[in-house]
Parts: structure tokens; C-alpha cells; sequence
């Protein structure tokens, strides 16, 4: 029987950069200020579960936002998609706990990504250890210095 398998490109970060859909599907967004700032979703090809959210963003600076991805566990993808939609809305404070548990349950991160709209494009990626672990939006604001070297390690001329 001839069987085609359709390239997992988990492992291989260089074959990120894409139109977001070619690679990653069950988008759910978790998070938003003028565009995603947390979102779940799965491998198109392999169906792991991922979390990625931004690590370093300034819009003064740049549109452009770095974004960490860290792998979920599929009863923690599960649980998302239902306590995700049911917090979003009005309980805001039980939402950001909500976030704050699924950062703090979540393994570190082990690659970055960077976009300046995650949900259509990916412009650049790198495997990376030593990433801090994951954490809401407002902490991962930052001063211009800090976003040109994450912007600069990934390649990214300062426009
Ligand atoms: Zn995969």
C-alpha cells in the first residue's frame, strides 16, 4: 500500500516561516490587544497541541511581536477549549487566573517565533532553550533595547 505522509514540520523550525495555516490548525485564541497576543492551536500534520504567546512586544517600536511556543499536553489543549470560550466575556478576573494557571501548568518554551500577525504569518523562527517561561501580555512588554536584540537574534532588520 502506498502510503504519502505529509512532512511534520514540528521538529525542523527553519520550515516555519509559512502562511500560519500551512502548518498549524484548531486556532483558538486566548488572548488579544490589536491583534493575538495568546492563541492554542495543533500541528496540522502530527496534531500536538501547542501554546504560543508573545514574550516581547512594544508597538511603539515595531508591529512585529516574538512570540515563545511551548508544547501542551492534549487534556490541557481539551481543557482549554472548553474553559477557554466559557471564561471568555465578562468574568475577567477569573479569565486571567485561568491564563495565569495554563502558563504556569505549561512546559517551558523551546522555540520562538516572530510575526507581526501570528494568525496569517510566520516571518521568522528559531529553536531556543532558555526561554523564560510563559506569562501574560502585560509582562511582556518591553523596553526597545530588548526587542531589537530579540528582533536581531532572529534576523529581523529594524525598519
Ligand atoms: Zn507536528
Amino acid at each position: 500500500m502506498n502510503e504519502i505522509k505529509e512532512l511534520c514540520i514540528c521538529g525542523n523550525t527553519l520550515l516555519w516561516p509559512e502562511k500560519t495555516g500551512t502548518w498549524l490548525q484548531n486556532i483558538i485564541i486566548l488572548d488579544w490587544y490589536d491583534g493575538i497576543m495568546t492563541m492554542v492551536c495543533r500541528c496540522k500534520v502530527c496534531r500536538k497541541p501547542k501554546l504560543i504567546s508573545v514574550i516581547s512586544w512594544q508597538p511603539d517600536v515595531s508591529s512585529i511581536r516574538v512570540f515563545g511556543v511551548a508544547d501542551l499536553t492534549p487534556t490541557a489543549f481539551e481543557q482549554v477549549e472548553v474553559s477557554g470560550r466559557q471564561f471568555m466575556g465578562p468574568a475577567q478576573h477569573d479569565y486571567k487566573v485561568f491564563l495565569a494557571d495554563l502558563f504556569n501548568d505549561a512546559p517551558l518554551p523551546w522555540a520562538v517565533v516572530a510575526s507581526a500577525n501570528i494568525g496569517d504569518t510566520i516571518l521568522r523562527s528559531k529553536r531556543l532553550e532558555n526561554i523564560e517561561r510563559l506569562r501574560p501580555y502585560e509582562d511582556a512588554i518591553s523596553s526597545e533595547a530588548e526587542l531589537s536584540s530579540w528582533l536581531s537574534m532572529l534576523d529581523i532588520p529594524k525598519s
